[in-house]
């Protein structure tokens, strides 16, 4: 089966191990396994614009709404049929933006949770704790289109960026795979927010996979809902919840049942506020860019989920009308490629809450580690001081982590930005990641209007500008 798989491979990464390193994708392909050889053809333009953002998860819309407010022409190019990424299509529905004492992200984060409306929620203890807001996702889908509408941002799902022409030391333009064949999309300027860095990597631009020891990425996890539940009655049966808590150990420890998150699964099943409660607690582990291997991964996971339903409807009161509501269109991945940068985020900037000069923002999160080896355990379940800034303080997330030093009109935006494993680990998160986005759309946008490179914009013009469009930014060196 993977020798026939191999056989079409025109230009791929090689497996697991290729990735750890850090060659590019294309460039560590050339000249190693099968091949065939594709004629040379025209590839008709699908559109252009001032700036092209690739990938529609919650980088890229921020990306792309703040940079056509700021007077471009901007198109987002989206591989889903909905945009929002994660937050949406893989159900991944908190947003954090407390230091534990007052809120330090806010800026299109706050517009979001504003326009959000009736679909988040503002959490019980804010601001005191980092998880402040959860949401539906399901209509954030439609408030992000509509974000992105008023803004005067042009978007296309449906088609996936799959080359990078680079011409003269400079992005030219994505080609995309649609059905109707591959197209080129121009810019100006280009912002890979594909959660993957697939853009930048196509370009030749170098990144880092894995943790140091052993090019192993985060944990991924299958998000859920489930229906029917009878909060009250499930309160009532503390005692049932521990033993069905216990046997789900047993049965696992003796090779009989899926891994779990544990902390969560003990919660969920003591505690469920509603009668429909979203799990994050599913976990499974490999490569998020082998599509075979995410395949496989992906229906363990569905098996995994139903697993834990059918165990806690025949075993747990209160469960006996529970029901699959919901999975993740995608498994929610949280690291793959991070493209390396100008700058590099490191564990000890975040938490030291390190102060930088090309700040675009604040970030705050825990180095929140899922097992790489898919047991489901994540560092934070530990809470251990030293994983974390302390109360009431933030790191702050600087320019360089999102611009290179090879491609001036490329910047990058979301989780494949330029951070160690541990560090990417708290700059992950939604709410970082749109101030990611925030930032660098209207670096891209303010550079263009001033006629320069993205790099060679003045950081405090852009500063300036972001505190005009409400993003919070203190103590900047
Ligand atoms: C299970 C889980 C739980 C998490 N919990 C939280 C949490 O509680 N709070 C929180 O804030 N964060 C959480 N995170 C982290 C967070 O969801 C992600 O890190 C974040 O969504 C990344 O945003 P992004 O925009 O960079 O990437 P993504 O959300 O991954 O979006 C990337 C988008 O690009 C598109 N794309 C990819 N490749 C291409 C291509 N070649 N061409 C076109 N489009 C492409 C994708 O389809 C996707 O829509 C969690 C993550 C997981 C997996």
């Amino acid at each position: 089966m993977k020798t026939t798989r191999r056989k079409f491979i025109l230009k791929a990464g090689g497996g697991f191990g290729a990735l750890a390193g850090t060659a590019p994708l294309g460039a560590a392909a050339e000249g190693e396994g099968p091949h065939i050889a594709v004629p040379a053809r025209r590839v008709p333009v699908l559109a252009e614009a001032d700036i092209v953002v690739c990938g529609g998860g919650t980088a890229g819309i921020a990306a792309a709404c703040c940079a056509a407010r700021h007077g471009a022409q901007v198109i987002l190019l989206e591989r889903w049929p909905s945009l929002g990424g994660m937050a949406t299509n893989a159900l991944v529905n908190i947003w954090h933006t407390s230091d534990r004492t007052k809120p330090v992200i806010r800026g299109f984060v706050q517009e979001a949770i504003e326009r959000g409306g009736r679909f988040v929620r503002q959490m019980a203890h804010y601001p005191t704790r980092p998880e402040t807001h959860e949401f539906d996702s399901t209509g954030m889908r439609m408030v992000f289109d509509r974000m992105l509408q008023d803004a005067g941002a042009r978007a296309f799902c449906n088609l996936t960026a799959v080359e990078s022409v680079v011409e003269d030391g400079r992005m030219r333009a994505v080609l995309v795979d649609t059905k109707t064949g591959r197209k080129a999309v121009l810019g100006r300027m280009f912002i890979d927010a594909t959660g993957d860095g697939d853009v930048a990597a196509n370009a030749g631009l170098p990144f880092d996979f894995g943790r140091a020891a052993d090019g192993l990425v985060q944990g991924m996890t299958m998000m859920f809902r489930l229906r029917g539940l009878d909060p009250a009655r499930i309160k009532a049966h503390p005692e049932d919840a521990q033993h069905v808590f216990e046997l789900m150990k047993k049965l696992r420890d003796e090779g009989k049942f899926p891994p779990f998150l544990e902390a969560a699964a003990r919660s969920y099943l003591a505690s469920p506020r509603d009668p429909i409660v979203s799990y994050n607690m599913c976990p499974v582990a490999g490569n998020p860019l082998d599509e075979e291997e995410l395949t496989q991964l992906s229906a363990r996971a569905r098996e995994q989920v139903y697993r834990y339903a059918d165990l806690w409807r025949e075993m747990m009161p209160g469960f006996e009308s529970a029901d699959v509501e919901q999975m993740g269109f995608a498994l929610g991945i949280r690291e793959s490629r991070r493209i390396r940068g100008i700058k590099t985020l490191d564990a000890p900037m975040v938490v030291n809450a390190v102060k930088q000069p090309d700040a675009i923002g604040h970030g705050f999160w825990m180095i929140d580690i899922h097992d790489p080896k898919g047991s489901g355990h994540t560092t934070w379940v530990d809470q251990k001081q030293e994983m974390m800034p302390p109360v009431g303080e933030s790191y702050h997330i600087p320019l360089g982590i999102c611009l290179n030093d090879r491609l001036p009109n490329l910047a990058v935006a979301g989780r494949c930005i330029s951070a160690t494993h541990e560090a990417l680990a708290s700059v992950r998160l939604q709410s970082h990641c749109m101030v990611m986005g925030q930032g660098v759309g209207t670096c891209a946008a303010l550079a263009l209007n001033a006629g320069v490179e993205m790099a060679k914009l003045d950081v405090r013009t852009l500063q300036s500008q972001l505190r005009k469009d409400g993003v919070y930014l203190e103590d900047v060196p």
